[in-house]
């Protein structure tokens, strides 16, 4: 999968995306993020992508013709269209079956992160925007940490991310388990500061511990 980036803060993305399972994603190129930083389509000699709301009211909001041009940039860059998602505190909120939609749906993504008191309407009303997503139902500074999350949240659903002993089959909000949370786990010791394993889990009767695994999923 193709991730695209426009972000006045692509510095923040680093940590996140280059450990761990997403950093091995990306050497093994199951997953490819490019970052534009917004400021490049800033407008005057100092670039500005931000500007004072029309009505009147607090903050500054990214401007379309700073904006709509670095999306039509990005659309350049590869073949077809990208799937693309304005990260919003007003959009749907995010839940794994949509999750799942987004990786098994789309090829190419690109993501819009806001900042201040978010961006320009016409840039949605536009047609410029496919869709927007909150990750939550609050509000964070910018859209870089909802981007990360829905990043990371994506890539486990690609073919390949995971190794077998990180399955995302049967995980907590997975069709698996109804969309139910999973049941917890142990492992050694036994024993801890008087905490037992469930004996369930040491007896080796299988029928018992997917009971046992089936009533303490909720
Ligand atoms: N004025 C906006 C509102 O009340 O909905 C909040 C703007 S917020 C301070 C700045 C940017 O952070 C937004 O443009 C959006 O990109 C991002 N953002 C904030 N909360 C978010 C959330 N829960 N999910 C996704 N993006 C969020």
């Amino acid at each position: 999968m193709r991730i695209d980036i426009l972000t006045l803060f692509p510095g923040m993305f680093d940590g996140p995306l280059t450990e761990s399972i997403l950093q091995r994603a990306r050497e093994q190129n199951l997953l490819s993020v490019h970052f534009h930083d917004l400021r490049n389509f800033g407008l005057g000699k100092y670039r500005q992508v931000d500007d004072t709301p029309y009505g009147g009211g607090a903050g500054m909001l990214m401007r379309a013709d700073a904006v709509v041009p670095a999306i039509e940039h990005v659309m350049t860059l590869a073949e077809g269209q990208p799937h693309r998602i304005y990260l919003s505190a007003r959009g749907e909120r995010l839940v794994q079956p949509k999750v799942e939609q987004l990786a098994q749906d789309h090829e190419w993504l690109l993501l819009l992160c806001g900042h201040y008191e978010g961006i320009d309407q016409r840039i949605i009303d536009g047609g410029w925007i496919d869709e927007e997503i909150r990750i939550g139902d609050y509000v964070l500074t910018g859209g870089e940490l909802p981007a990360m999350v829905l990043i990371d949240a994506i890539a486990r659903h690609i073919p390949g991310v995971l190794g077998k002993e990180e399955s995302a089959h049967e995980e907590s909000f997975s069709a698996a388990l109804d969309r139910k949370q999973e049941y917890p786990h142990y492992t050694r010791p036994e024993e801890f500061r008087g905490h037992r394993v469930p004996d369930v889990l040491l007896s080796g009767h299988h029928a018992e511990i997917e009971k046992w695994r089936k009533k303490n999923t909720r």
